[in-house]
């Protein structure tokens, strides 16, 4: 398989056993839509054949890829785990159809590491200052355990159509607590079936979004799901 060498510029720990890798092109930069994932290959002599998919948690616009990454000490997260700063690894592209088109009313689902795609898009959405409606929900176990606080925070400074909901499902805090749920859509959005919607995260967490979804009138047809783990 043909891939492009990345070199690893920074590793940023952003929560429990997770972390956000930005890879910087040595060769040519490989093209994606946002929301796509990438083949990300451990080059280390014997495990060259390791490799597993992984969504981009950047904008295509930029020549650096950030991948988010929970390390759950399997084939590839363990050896990735001892690679440090300036080593290198190989990219190719994958695809997907977990892409963003533009559209300019938007609903995003995420839970744990579904966030990088819904980052992805909505880093595209405000370096392009696209004007719309972007509301996305992002579901965490514990506060100690959400995923980009700071860069969400920023996103929503840079622009004022972008709202994010983050709930917590095994903590109650000031925010919303509990699971997503059509009664939390419907106060948020008002009128769901009138938004394109992306869900990424758990098989059984996309599953049982979609059903809400539906029971809110939203046509299949517009929503998008990616799930893994
Ligand atoms: C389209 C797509 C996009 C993906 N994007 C991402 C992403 O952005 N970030 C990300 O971290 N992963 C992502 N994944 C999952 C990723 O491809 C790997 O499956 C994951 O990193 C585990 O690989 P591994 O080789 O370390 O574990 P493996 O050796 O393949 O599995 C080892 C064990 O770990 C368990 N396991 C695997 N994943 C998890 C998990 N998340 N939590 C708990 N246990 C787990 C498995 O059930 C298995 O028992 C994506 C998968 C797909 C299909």
């Amino acid at each position: 398989m043909i891939f492009q060498k990345y070199q690893i510029a920074s590793i940023r720990k952003i929560g429990e056993n997770t972390n956000a890798y930005r890879l910087k092109p040595l060769q040519k930069k490989i093209a994606f839509s946002a929301g796509e994932f990438i083949m990300l290959h451990i080059l280390d002599k014997n495990t060259s054949q390791v490799k597993r998919s992984y969504s981009v948690a950047s904008s295509p616009d930029n020549d650096e890829i950030e991948l988010c990454i929970k390390l759950v000490d399997g084939e590839l997260t363990s050896r990735l785990a001892k690679l440090h700063e300036g080593e290198v690894v190989g990219i190719h592209k994958g695809g997907g159809h977990f892409t963003y088109n533009g559209e300019k009313k938007c609903g995003f689902i995420a839970g744990g590491t579904g966030i990088a795609p819904i980052m992805g898009m909505l880093r595209t959405i405000a370096g392009r200052k696209i004007q719309g409606k972007f509301v996305f929900f992002c579901s965490a176990r514990t506060k100690s355990s959400i995923l980009y606080e700071k860069e969400l925070k920023e996103l929503q400074k840079e622009n004022p159509g972008i709202k994010v909901i983050q709930t917590l499902t095994r903590e109650k805090w000031t925010g919303e607590s509990g699971r997503v749920d059509a009664e939390m859509i419907k106060r948020h959005v008002g009128n769901p079936s009138e938004f394109s919607w992306w869900i990424c995260g758990p098989l059984a967490m996309i599953k049982s979004m979609r059903e809400h979804l539906a029971s809110l009138g939203t046509d299949p047809k517009k929503i998008k799901m990616e799930g893994w783990g």
